[in-house]
């Protein structure tokens, strides 16, 4: 039985309510009376439901599409300006205990090198991270309680604020880790981590159980119930995400904005982020195995369509996309990116050996961090890596001549800044 309050996983993701939203929409795919209405939602900036953001996806009317792509531009612009902040991961750890179908790490893959970063390999990555600009981190870690106990990650986010290197410190460490306790969410929100992101992969329970055979990670209620565990814990900023081309994207919609729904139903607060990862190669790992991947066309509807439904959350998208879709879903709605991404552990020190091959899966977007931010400014977006303008307006304008002043001229990229001086 659906309930949007309940804290259990099978009532707030309700299997039944994702059918009755799928038909409901189909049903009502060339309802203009009823599309109308809800576009009108959306334009009064109300966000929608998972059943009127569904209509809208099923609905292909061309004229109703570019009307959704014209007022998400409309949206992002309104809460986020022309500001992109910018982020890098950094890949702790790739040991796993957990057999995931679609991922190099699971447990079973023999062909991967295993490694791990001491403290001094994490204060060294973070400073090729810092000498490149960056300023954002989210850690990435496999799980497995004997080589990456939540010890070892807060050791690591400990190491990781105290570096002070040239031009300052580390600003805001996002941790992507396993579902965990909230006793543990405790210690990573005492430890100062920005968001927990945690991507649900599907919210199909049936294919999450299959798809994950083996390992804690097995257990759908637990790591769907995550982030409330993580509200309990402290964590105001939760970032959800699913891994699109597992199920069938409709189906992942509908349960992804009943999750933004519930978060903010129960803890008052959605999500701070929603992630838009579409499954990739790595080694071992063919998308072509998956049944449900999605046309880009498909991927920027979906993006434009989280953008009018969520209007306040960040999205975020990753260098697992190329430069061409990149650029397409920037306008639509992503408010974060990452740039010069490396996927494996200790990459941003020492390119890997090929024969090591120990990324989480292949970057498409693999310009320098330089190129990206110069490409961003042609296109007239400000990149932001120290944040200054999410705490001075939302425009960027006070941002900018902040910077122009040399204010805050020490905490961001030189590249950007020396762009922002010659507008
Ligand atoms: S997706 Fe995460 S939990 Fe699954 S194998 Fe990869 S690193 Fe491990």
């Amino acid at each position: 039985m659906y309930n949007v309050k309940s804290l259990k996983a099978e009532e707030f993701i309700s299997h039944d309510e994702i059918l009755e939203t799928l038909a409901y929409a189909e049903k009502n795919k060339n309802n203009k009376e009823l599309i109308e209405s809800i576009l009108k939602k959306a334009e009064e900036r109300k966000g929608l439901s998972h059943r009127e953001a569904s209509v809208l996806l099923e609905c292909d009317d061309e004229e109703i599409t570019n009307r959704i792509y014209s007022l998400a531009k409309q949206i992002k612009k309104d809460f986020y300006g022309n500001r992109i902040v910018m982020f890098a991961p950094l890949y702790l750890s790739n040991y796993c205990v957990n057999g995931c179908l679609y991922c190099p790490y699971h447990f079973k893959n023999k062909n991967i090198a295993r490694k791990k970063l001491t403290q001094e390999e994490v204060k060294k990555e973070v400073i090729a991270l810092q000498d490149m600009g960056h300023k954002r981190l989210a850690l990435e870690a496999g799980e497995d309680p004997v080589n990456n106990p939540i010890e070892y990650i807060l050791e690591c986010i400990n190491t990781i604020y105290s570096i002070k290197h040239k031009n300052g410190a580390i600003r805001r460490v996002n941790v992507n880790i396993a579902a965990t306790t909230v006793e543990n969410y405790r210690k990573l929100k005492d430890a100062g981590i920005g968001t927990y992101i945690l991507f649900q992969e599907t919210y199909n329970k049936e294919s999450y159980e299959y798809l994950h055979p083996t390992g804690p990670k097995h257990n759908y209620a637990y790591h769907t119930e995550a982030m409330d565990r993580a509200m309990e814990g402290g964590i105001d900023d939760v970032g959800l995400g699913v891994l699109f081309g597992l199920e069938m994207y409709k189906y992942e919609f509908a349960g992804l904005l009943m999750h933004a729904e519930h978060l903010e139903a129960v803890h008052g607060v959605g999500p701070h982020t929603i992630s838009v990862p579409r499954i990739k190669p790595a080694d071992g790992i063919n998308p072509d195995d998956f049944d449900n991947g999605i046309s880009n066309e498909i991927f920027a509807k979906l993006c434009a369509l989280i953008r009018i439904s969520v209007p306040y959350t960040g999205m975020i998208i990753s260098t697992r996309e190329s430069k061409e879709v990149r650029e397409k879903v920037l306008s639509l709605g992503v408010s974060q990116i990452s740039g010069a991404s490396r996927t494996s552990v200790g990459g941003y020190c020492e390119e890997e050996d090929e024969d090591d091959n120990s990324a989480q899966f292949d970057v498409s977007d693999k310009r320098t961090l330089d190129e990206v931010v110069k490409w961003l400014m042609e296109l007239g977006y400000i990149p932001s890596f120290c944040t200054a303008c999410y705490r001075e307006g939302r425009t960027g304008d006070r941002f900018m001549s902040l910077c122009k002043t040399g204010q805050i001229q020490n905490c961001c990229h030189p590249n950007a800044l020396m762009t922002l001086k010659n507008i």
